[in-house]
């Protein structure tokens, strides 16, 4: 857990993790149900997105799973996705990667001196350094090799099972590899993926076989899947404003969409980035007048009236949903841009504080206290909103830099000495990073 800790701020820091409070409520939503029909959960997971087109997704130490955007571009439902995601889930449950290091710690101890260093570098990068332990794991001893196959079988058939009681379709598992398989069977260069994952035939034939133990299923496609998948289309594809345009609009041509709200969506965000906004209104309005709670849509709502200049119109809209769900990121994160760009830095300030409660590793929320705080002239609450920001992304010394020069600017005596506790606190969390880094 500690090296899974120690991951997840290095992987801030050094990977290009998405701040998508939609994004991140989807992946978080379906890996939480994932999670809770699965065997030996013994702590709680955190799952996060990485804006990488590469089809991967990879699971740590201490329940840290990451999924990169081309999953979704690459899952054609649901059901696939979560293939991936309950696969991941079982190498954490069964204790994959640390029954490895057990394992050399007792059959080869020589070899821990390479496989420490492929950890250590998996902090400093984690990209390399996955690629690093994958290598010491997989070329070094043939045991190993068997070893992470074993584990892939065992990883797939509980995620099988996870995805049975979860209410997914297990036949897209197969379909999923098999997928992958066909596309790459003649490419020098995988994707990562089958690196990592290595995907022989029968991994493929065997997921088919166990999905065939199970009454087939037919689940209807995912709205917020769709939403989702249509959303990393437009902004966190390479695809350009235009292109992504012409792609919904030729879905929506030739009825080719899995659901024609993702459609509709994907080209109302298209038209927003190319600053079509009354174009991207009328779609927009359309959809919500059939699905008026519907988070995607309202998203979108607030940043065509931001750019329309209609602070107002969304300050509005959003506290009518804030007083019914003030926990939830999307509706605070809206609600705080949509009252900074109005100038209502007060109101900002009223849904921020208890948010940052709520989420004190929310490293959107804090770089918008930054501004906040700024703009109520409060700098000693600015420099330590700046330097919860900095320490989520692994940087503790320039942390505590700034929260000296908050404690300077601050005269409250509890606060200073809170502020003090929290120097101790980053401290400590330097020299254990060290520790595990030597
Ligand atoms: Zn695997």
């Amino acid at each position: 857990m500690q090296y899974g800790k120690a991951f997840s701020v290095m992987a801030r820091g050094g990977l290009p993790v998405l701040d998508d409070p939609l994004l991140n409520n989807y992946v978080i939503d379906l890996g939480q149900k994932l999670v809770a029909n699965a065997d030996s959960v013994r702590f709680p997971f955190n799952f996060f997105i990485i804006q990488n087109n590469d089809i991967n997704a990879a699971a740590f130490f201490g329940g840290y799973i990451k999924i990169h955007t081309g999953l979704f571009l690459y899952a054609d439902n649901e059901s696939q996705l979560a293939s991936v995601v309950a696969h991941e889930i079982a190498h954490v449950t069964q204790r994959h990667l640390a029954r490895i290091m057990e394992s050399q710690a007792r059959n080869n101890p020589a070899n821990m001196a390479a496989l420490a260093g492929a950890l250590l570098l998996t902090l400093v990068s984690p990209e390399a350094g996955l690629a690093a332990l994958q290598t010491t794991l997989a070329l070094n001893l043939q045991s190993n090799i068997n070893f992470t196959r074993t584990h892939e079988f065992e990883a797939d058939r509980l995620g099988i099972q996870t995805m049975q009681r979860s209410g997914f379709d297990t036949r897209e598992m197969g379909n999923f590899f098999g997928k992958l398989a066909a596309k790459y069977r003649y490419v020098s260069t995988p994707p990562q993926m089958l690196l990592t994952h290595p995907l022989p035939d029968t991994r493929v034939t065997e997921s088919r076989a166990r999905a065939a133990q199970y009454k087939p299923r037919n689940v209807p496609p995912s709205l917020p899947f769709q939403l989702s998948k249509a959303r990393i289309e437009v902004r966190y594809s390479n695809m350009s404003a235009e292109a992504s345009h012409s792609f919904f609009s030729n879905q929506l041509k030739n009825k080719s969409y899995a659901l024609k709200e993702a459609a509709l969506y994907g080209q109302a965000l298209a038209l927003m980035e190319q600053q079509k906004y009354s174009q991207a209104d009328v779609i927009i309005d359309q959809l919500l007048a059939a699905d008026s709670r519907n988070l995607f849509y309202v998203d979108v709502k607030t940043d065509l009236d931001i750019y329309q200049k209609r602070h107002q119109q969304a300050v509005n809209r959003l506290q009518g949903f804030y007083k019914q769900q003030p926990k939830n990121q999307v509706v605070a994160i809206n609600l705080i841009n949509a009252a900074m760009e109005a100038g209502d830095y007060d109101l900002a300030h009223k849904v921020l504080s208890p948010f940052l409660r709520e989420y004190p590793n929310h490293a959107l929320a804090w770089s918008m206290a930054i501004k906040v705080y700024q703009a109520r002239g409060q700098l000693g609450k600015a420099y330590h909103a700046r330097a919860e920001y900095l320490a989520l992304h692994g940087d503790f010394k320039k942390a505590i830099s700034e929260l000296q020069i908050a404690i300077a600017e601050t005269d409250a005596k509890l606060e200073r000495a809170r502020l003090e506790a929290k120097v101790e606190q980053y401290k400590t969390s330097q020299a254990s990073l060290d520790a595990l880094r030597s």
